[in-house]
């Protein structure tokens, strides 16, 4: 191994050459992440559901990178679907080298008024939404004996919130799955990591109540709510190789939030 022996003017993480696919990059932290891993020459494959509008400006944004990029519209929650959308990726792309599981939904409510319907299509698109992801990918990981997995948790996953008890059982779920997957696949050098975000604005953070929103911001040590870029430079050194001895973990990006 060469310690640092050569100065580099510019220490940029490098992913040419490599395919990501993201779920859930129509808008918000996932289209960050997807745009950041193409600044950095990644070629990206991209699932969206409902919003194919954004859908078609990602694919162009990201395109206007210079690399391959891609749309494919699945609902992460089926399980088939994202067996049809894998495969199609494989063909398209050839090899897949990075799985960033982004796509979620809330259905917030005191468990006194969370409906069961509610509660079962928030795990199923947060947690079996990821497994279905990581279960159609997993003969691909192990085949190609390489891969980067990083899961988007929350810190709600690891402290819990009222008024969230399926988003947290979803993410507390993400949690141990990606310890659980980093014990399986790490003899076949695939690293699986969670990113736990705090308050980051998007359209998720933008559709709270104010009075949510002014308490959660007042919760932050850093006194303001994350960006979504502050997710993709993590999402960004987990898929490079400069995170190659890095795995199993949860790594908070909140400002302080959950400390
Ligand atoms: P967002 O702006 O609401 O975007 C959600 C994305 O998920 C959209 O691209 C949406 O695609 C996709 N999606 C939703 N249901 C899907 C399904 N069934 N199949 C495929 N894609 C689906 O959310 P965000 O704030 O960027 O959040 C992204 C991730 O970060 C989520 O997992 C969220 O739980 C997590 N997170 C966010 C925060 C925060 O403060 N924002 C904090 C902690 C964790 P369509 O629009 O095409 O349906």
């Amino acid at each position: 191994m060469t310690l640092f022996r050569e100065r580099r003017g510019n220490s940029m993480l490098e992913l040419t050459g490599k395919t990501a696919i993201i779920t859930g990059a129509s808008r918000g932290i996932g289209k960050a992440i997807a745009m950041k891993l193409a600044s950095l020459g990644a070629d990206i494959a991209f699932l969206h559901f409902m919003d194919s509008e954004n859908a078609a400006k990602t694919e162009q944004e990201l395109s206007a990178l210079g690399v391959r990029a891609k749309g494919y519209e699945c609902n992460v929650a089926d399980f088939e679907a994202t067996a049809t959308a894998i495969n199609q990726v494989i063909e398209d792309f050839g090899e897949v080298h990075i799985l960033v599981n982004n796509a979620g939904i809330v259905r917030d409510n005191l468990i006194l008024k969370m409906t069961e319907a509610d509660f079962d299509a928030v795990l199923s698109v947060n947690l079996k939404g990821a497994f279905n992801m990581i279960k159609n990918l997993y003969p691909h990981f192990m085949k190609k004996r390489r891969g980067r997995i990083i899961n988007i948790a929350s810190i709600v996953g690891i402290n819990g919130n009222a008024g969230q008890a399926n988003y947290a059982s979803a993410k507390a779920g993400m949690i141990g799955l990606t310890k659980s997957v980093a014990k399986e696949l790490g003899a076949r050098n695939v690293t699986v990591n969670a990113i736990a975000p705090g308050f980051i604005h998007t359209d998720m953070t933008d559709g709270m109540p104010e009075k949510a929103r002014e308490a959660a911001l007042a919760a932050i040590p850093l006194k303001r709510a994350g960006e979504v870029e502050d997710i993709a430079n993590l999402a960004a050194f987990l898929a490079s190789d400069e995170a190659a001895y890095i795995t199993g973990e949860v790594i908070k990006v909140d400002g302080g939030m959950a400390i």
